[in-house]
């Protein structure tokens, strides 16, 4: 394996540092407080391209490998997690509807998500059935030439606020083979979407969203029917492997957030850096953020030359939000009172990156898939 960035691949993340550094790091903890993004990111980030780094070019986007878009994602979460799922669902939601949709819907949905008109929401989880998705009840029920959707999505991220969604919904038989995609222009007259009042991530937000029977096309149908719930797990085996490399981007910021603090603040007559104490977590977390980084990128660098990915990606889940919790705690420690509160960020990144312990599969079903992916389904638990 080679992880040496290339030129364009230095450039770009040079390019991304700076605009997380000028334009997104002032507003985090605004958008923490008004629970939304300031007015024109959205639109600044689709004209710099980020919304459709996934998008194939002749559909309007950057048409960017697995890698790079790790990396965008990284760069922006080290000034704002929240706008970093501005990457990472559209990236989600592309992955599965490059692989599935034919060309006709590929040329009239993907230009929209890429110029940032149609923002999507990823909407897998419902009530009774989270981690246990195979399980899922929303139902599509043909209507005509097309379907009517009927049940209740949770939990969704930018629920209150996407345009767009990709529904998983049974279509047929109990399990993951009953289960097909829909891509829907979300229609707030046949959708009731309520708000989660969060721990963290505020600014991206999570919504319940009730479909009383939404109409929709049959060129709705992502795949052929049956096929979303494999469409969705190939998705994740991407989407795990961004999530963690976000995660660990708050992490690395607040570890060197705090190992400057150590330089300046001083106790008992000298800087706290001269505490092996103070200083050894910080190096131990640094030493393993670093690992973790590398095992994402190597989820990432296998899927661009398609190799299987689900591996790694799987065990960066629980790795890299796992890793970043501690490491935000310990550096908020590491200043003591004044991280015990708003003024510093570091309070807000514990709390944003817990969120994704939990979002997009826990750690628990990350470690099952991974054992699956070492032991075999017969014997792993
Ligand atoms: C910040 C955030 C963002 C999210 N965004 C989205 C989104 O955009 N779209 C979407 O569809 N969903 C989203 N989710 C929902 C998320 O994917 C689910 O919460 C998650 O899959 C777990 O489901 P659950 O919460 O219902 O927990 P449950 O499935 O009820 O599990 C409860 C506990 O039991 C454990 N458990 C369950 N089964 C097993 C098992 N077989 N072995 C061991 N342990 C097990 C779990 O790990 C967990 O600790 C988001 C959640 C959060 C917190």
């Amino acid at each position: 394996m080679d992880f040496t960035l290339s030129d364009e691949q230095r450039a770009f993340r040079d390019a991304l540092a700076a605009f997380a550094r000028d334009r997104l790091a002032g507003d985090y903890a605004g958008a923490d407080r008004r629970g939304a993004f300031r007015d024109g990111l959205v639109r600044e980030m689709a004209d710099m391209g980020l919304i459709g780094l996934r998008i194939p070019t002749e559909h309007g986007g950057q048409g960017a490998d697995a890698l790079s878009t790790g990396i965008a994602a990284e760069e922006v979460s080290r000034a704002d997690i929240n706008a970093a799922y501005l990457i990472l669902l559209p990236s989600l939601v592309a992955e599965v509807l490059v692989g599935a949709a034919d060309q006709v819907q590929r040329e009239r949905w993907l230009p929209a998500i890429a110029s940032g008109e149609a923002l999507p929401c990823f909407c897998l989880t419902e009530p009774e059935h989270g981690s246990d998705a195979a399980h899922l009840s929303l139902r599509a029920q043909r209507d005509g030439a097309g379907w009517r959707l009927s049940g209740e999505k949770t939990s969704i991220s930018l629920g209150m606020g996407a345009h767009t969604a990709l529904v998983f919904a049974r279509t047929g038989e109990q399990g993951a083979r009953g289960i097909s995609a829909f891509y829907v222009q979300l229609d707030d007259r046949y959708v009731a979407r309520s708000p989660f009042e969060d721990l963290g991530e505020r600014a991206i937000g999570r919504a319940s969203l009730a479909f009383d029977g939404h109409p929709v096309g049959a060129d709705a149908l992502v795949g052929g029917e049956g096929e979303g719930f494999v469409r969705c797990m190939q998705g994740f085996d991407y989407s795990r492997a961004l999530i963690a490399l976000m995660c660990l981007a708050c992490a690395q910021q607040s570890l060197e957030e705090a190992l400057d603090y150590t330089r300046q603040r001083r106790a008992f007559g000298q800087p706290i850096s001269r505490q092996q104490a103070v200083v050894f977590p910080l190096v131990e977390l640094a030493a393993q953020v670093r690992g973790a980084r590398l095992l994402c990128y190597e989820a990432l660098w296998r899927k661009d030359r398609g190799m299987p990915h689900a591996l790694e990606a799987n065990m960066s889940k629980w790795w890299g939000p796992r890793l970043a919790v501690d490491a935000c705690h310990q550096a908020l420690l590491t200043f003591g009172h004044a991280a015990y509160s708003e003024e510093l960020p570091q309070a807000q990144r514990l709390r944003d990156v817990i969120g994704l312990e939990i979002g997009d599969g826990t750690a628990q079903i990350a470690k099952l898939v991974a054992a699956r992916h070492m032991l075999g389904r017969e014997l792993a638990p």
